[in-house]
């Protein structure tokens, strides 16, 4: 994929200007890079602030040599960290992380200046002057895997924290992070493990009849690890719907104040609201933060049989969206009289929504929800009905797996699992170690891709290109 022993170099705050930008420099010459880029001379100690001044111009004469201490003429005393040469273009606190205690696992520094673009990217110059390469995506990350520092679960889980929308989204990356889905990886091929050791000694002795382990004792870890696994996969649908959120489809005839429902719960006016009907020809898509749940909020075009191509295949879409949405709400205009209004649809994942409250009432229902669009009226109770038909509250506690990759890995080791209790049972007294080593090799292989132990380039770099540069 990329060399891993060399230097590199990215700015690693977000786009934009704010008051503080961080540069980070990450290999074996960070250091003798930071050390061209700055005026101060004195020791740089390690994970302390450094406040000195950067200058773009290494004296092109000497290497970046950190034992060279004539490397930029300073005008200021030693160690007072300003100096006033002219290409001098910010003042900086750098901090000096020494492998193998940072966050590569190599050593790096962090250049924190101000946080301007034009200055970071002469930094970042003025670095790849020195001898740095330009970091790809995800690369101080996929450093830090490679270095040991964290496996694959942890980095994966670096990626969802970043991109979290929702604070329980956040704070379930985060427990990744920390390490929960880690252990129970652990624990699981920790079992597996010693079941393996123990088939094998029984495959490498083959004395009459002696088996190393009993048919019943195999036979209770596996219900200790198939239980084990079922239950995390259970508990991973709650896992990956909060990592990738719900769907909520808003339909009904047109006119009635989709539109104006959207926006009212994205809280932004972005779908076109008109008094035409027919005018939301499209699927409009918001991801917002439901009290706390991330959902992708989608407006239907009016739901009603059109003569106009183009309507219709907006109609076309909005029944898809409907099926795949995981909350229907379907709206009416309670100011006009209901037309064709069937109750019988109110399940868990539909909702009927009466809008214009703020109107004279001409339909209601008590088992739907009242609404203003307009005036905001009803907008909590909506919400809250919608996390309710989500199962909301359940999904508070927090899953140990999100991600489907890991999901995809567990079924498979989970059935593999299967596969060796149906052998055991099958063989009655005579146990055939093979058969189930077979499937219990297949088992590990499948949970050393989850944590990474195995992990093939590809997987490598399908993952780490997702991340953003200097992450
Ligand atoms: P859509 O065709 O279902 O998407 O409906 P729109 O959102 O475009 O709204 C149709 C019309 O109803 C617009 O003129 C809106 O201003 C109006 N409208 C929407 N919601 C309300 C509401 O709560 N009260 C009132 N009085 N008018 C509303």
């Amino acid at each position: 994929m990329f060399s891993t022993t060399d230097s590199i170099v990215a700015i690693a705050t977000p786009p934009g200007r704010g008051g503080i930008g961080v540069v980070r420099l990450s290999g074996p010459e960070a250091l003798a890079i930071a050390r061209a880029l700055i005026t101060h001379r004195g020791e740089i100690e390690p994970r302390h602030a450094t406040l000195t001044t950067i200058r773009l111009k290494p004296d092109p004469t000497t290497q970046p040599d950190p034992t060279s201490a004539q490397l930029v003429a300073s005008d200021s005393p030693a160690g007072s960290g300003f100096s006033r040469t002219s290409d001098a273009i910010d003042h900086a606190v750098v901090t000096f992380f020494p492998a193998p205690h940072s966050y590569t696992g190599d050593d790096v520094v962090e250049v924190s200046a101000h946080g301007s673009p034009v200055v970071l990217r002469a930094i970042v110059e003025a670095a790849l002057r020195a001898g740095a390469r330009h970091a790809e995506p995800g690369e101080f990350t996929l450093r830090a895997f490679l270095n040991g520092r964290m496996d694959l679960m942890q980095a994966e889980a670096i990626a969802d924290l970043i991109d979290a929308v929702t604070p329980l989204q956040a704070r379930t990356a985060f427990d990744q992070l920390d390490g929960t889905l880690t252990r129970v990886i652990a624990e699981l091929d920790a079992e597996l493990f010693d079941l393996v050791a123990r088939l094998e000694a029984s495959v490498d002795f083959p004395d009459e009849g002696f088996h190393f382990v009993e048919p019943s004792v195999v036979a209770a870890s596996l219900d200790r690890l198939t239980a084990r696994t079922a239950s995390m996969l259970k508990d991973a649908q709650r896992g990956r719907l909060i990592r990738e959120g719900f769907t909520v489809a808003i339909v009904g005839a047109p006119n009635v104040g989709k539109s104006s429902l959207f926006n009212a719960l994205a809280g932004a006016p972005r779908a076109i609201v008109s008094d035409v009907p027919g005018t939301t020809r499209d699927l409009v898509t918001e991801t917002i933060d439901l009290d706390g749940f991330r959902v992708s909020l989608v407006d239907t075009a009016g739901l009603r049989e059109s003569a106009d191509r183009v309507e219709a295949e907006g109609v076309q879409r909005a029944m898809g969206a409907q099926a795949v949405a995981d909350v229907v709400l379907e709206v009416f205009d309670r100011s006009v009289p209901a037309v064709e209004y069937t109750p019988q649809v109110i399940d868990n994942k539909r909702l009927n929504v009466f809008n214009k409250a703020d109107l004279p009432a001409a339909c209601d229902d008590s088992r739907g929800v009242t609404v203003s669009a307009r005036t905001g009226q009803g907008m909590d109770a909506l919400r809250a009905r919608i996390v309710a038909a989500l199962d909301g509250d359940m999904l508070r506690d927090r899953p140990a797996m999100t991600n489907v990759r890991h999901i995809a890995l567990v079924e498979r080791a989970h059935a593999a699992l299967l596969g060796a209790r149906a052998s055991l049972e099958g063989s009655g007294p005579a146990l055939s170690e093979e058969f189930l080593l077979a499937d219990l090799q297949a088992a590990r292989t499948a949970l050393e891709e989850v944590s990474g132990r195995r992990a093939p380039e590809d997987l490598l770099e399908h993952i780490f290109t997702r991340f953003c540069v200097g992450k």
